[in-house]
């Protein structure tokens, strides 16, 4: 008799713990329904984020004049160097030893592209920063011209032309040096407001940009 209710108690916990034992794997895993709302979750996420940084970083409106607006808006000097790719002469430009506390920004569409705190004399004959004021401001690409490789540094609202960037391993707190044209650049002292930026203009046409009177 002991012996049948001992196999009967046994017979019992065995089948309780195979209970126990399919059931503990399925309550332990998580309702198919909160996978899927985790992952609907996660995507959302991912979808704010993205909106946010494009919210931060909204793209540049680009300012598009043709040659003859520019060339009515900037002195010859200024046009040749921002719209023609031009180098002025080192040494005897306006900003090369200008070390007053302020901002630079671009010459042709006001965007502010330098602040005086990142300007050093670097002995190269140009105004010389380690960084620009912010990386969306400038566009950097190759320039294989005069039997170079350089990197150009450009407007990034208008295309203009401002000079070039170097590397100077262990020379600048970035170990790069930005070689800018004088010309390219307008200075703002910092206790005075930023100057009046050009108004923007998405496209000019091959037609309106021919309308330029041809050079005498
Ligand atoms: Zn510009």
């Amino acid at each position: 008799m002991k012996i049948c209710k001992f196999l009967v108690l046994f017979a019992t916990l065995l089948a309780v713990g195979r209970q126990v034992w399919y059931v503990a794997p399925v309550v332990a895993a998580p309702p198919t329904s909160a996978v899927t709302t985790n992952a609907a979750e996660s995507t959302l996420t991912r979808k704010n984020r993205s909106a946010d940084r494009r919210k931060k970083k909204p793209a540049m409106e680009k300012v598009v004049k043709t040659r003859a607006e520019w060339r009515e808006l900037l002195s010859a000097e200024a046009f040749h160097v921002l719209r023609e790719k031009g180098t002025e002469r080192p040494f005897v430009n306006e900003y090369d030893h200008h070390f007053e506390p302020g901002s630079y920004s671009c010459a042709a569409c006001g965007l502010v592209l330098f602040e005086s705190d990142t300007k050093f004399n670097s002995g190269c004959g140009w105004p010389a920063f380690y960084a620009a004021k912010a990386e969306d401001h400038v566009k950097l690409s190759r320039d294989r011209s005069h039997g170079m490789i350089r990197t150009e540094v450009t407007c990034a609202r208008c295309d203009s032309h401002l000079g070039h960037v170097f590397d100077e391993p262990n020379g600048t707190p970035t170990n790069q040096r930005y070689c800018i044209n004088s010309v390219s650049i307008k200075f703002t002292p910092a206790d005075e407001p930023q100057p009046h930026q050009h108004a923007a203009r998405k496209v000019v046409t091959p037609e309106q940009d021919a309308a330029e009177p041809a050079p005498e």
